[in-house]
């Protein structure tokens, strides 16, 4: 047999493992929740490991192809079966944003091309048709949605801001060590004690910054949530619309 014959079928034999296992992954996923995302996939076929995930959704890496336990060519061989399986299912496409869990919430980048079709794909969720009108929007809402930012209230007393060399009474981590509030640009915002449910909620919905206080139980072993810190206007403005409710 000469050798393009031979590459021809290997080619193909190694074609069909990957097509397995990009739909066995993506399988998964849409029985356990209701649609399939090209983060899944990657995830779900051990390509990106859950800690590197972790570090592209908080900003720390260029992209999630640089985190990607294979070459280009792999991934991208990967997205087309993904996409072809997807659609011999009959999901639906959802096109979502992904943003990064700092305070700038940055759009989070997939390729290392940045190429804006390769881009959308990525960003593309694939939905069951199942699933009611509601319930796919809702599914789509929630996965956009950004990830809470979480701000630390430290146990100990010492601890120093890696910009300024600061310290107070709140923390949030970022990739160097910790820092103050004021130096990532959420200096301004006002606590709100967890408690009141229906304040919080719409306090939230009102500010276009918000992030979850905890703080660490040493008899539990355990974060728990103390709070959520918002902009002052916008606690002013729920706090107004209450006020006028209970009155009427
Ligand atoms: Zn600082």
């Amino acid at each position: 047999m000469d050798h393009s014959v031979l590459d021809e079928i290997m080619n193909r034999t190694n074609r069909d493992k990957l097509a397995e296992r990009v739909s066995r992954a993506a399988e998964a996923s849409l029985a356990a929740q209701g649609y399939v995302s090209a983060l899944d996939v990657l995830s779900g076929i051990g390509w990106v490991e859950p800690s590197a995930v972790q570090r592209w959704r908080q900003g720390q890496v260029e992209c999630l192809e640089r985190v990607t336990q294979t070459n280009l060519s792999r991934i991208s061989e990967a997205m087309k079966l993904f996409r072809v399986w997807a659609r011999d299912k009959g999901l639906l496409p959802s096109e979502t944003q992904y943003v990064a869990r700092t305070p700038k919430r940055q759009k989070l980048r997939f390729s290392v091309s940045g190429d804006h079709g390769i881009e959308k794909n990525y960003r593309t969720h694939w939905v069951s048709p199942a699933l009611s009108e509601k319930k796919r929007e809702r599914v789509a809402a929630q996965a956009s949605r950004p990830p809470d930012l979480v701000v630390i209230q430290p146990t100990k007393d010492m601890w120093t801001c890696h910009h300024c060399g600061g310290t107070g009474d709140l923390l949030i981590m970022e990739n160097p060590g910790p820092a103050c509030l004021r130096c990532v640009g959420l200096g301004d915002l006002v606590f709100l004690p967890a408690g009141a449910a229906l304040l919080t909620r719409r306090a939230k919905a009102l500010s276009a910054r918000s992030a979850v206080v905890v703080r660490f139980s040493r008899s539990r072993g355990r974060y728990e949530r103390q709070g959520l810190l918002v902009e002052p206007q916008a606690l002013a403005e729920a706090e107004r619309t209450m006020e006028v409710r209970q009155s009427a």
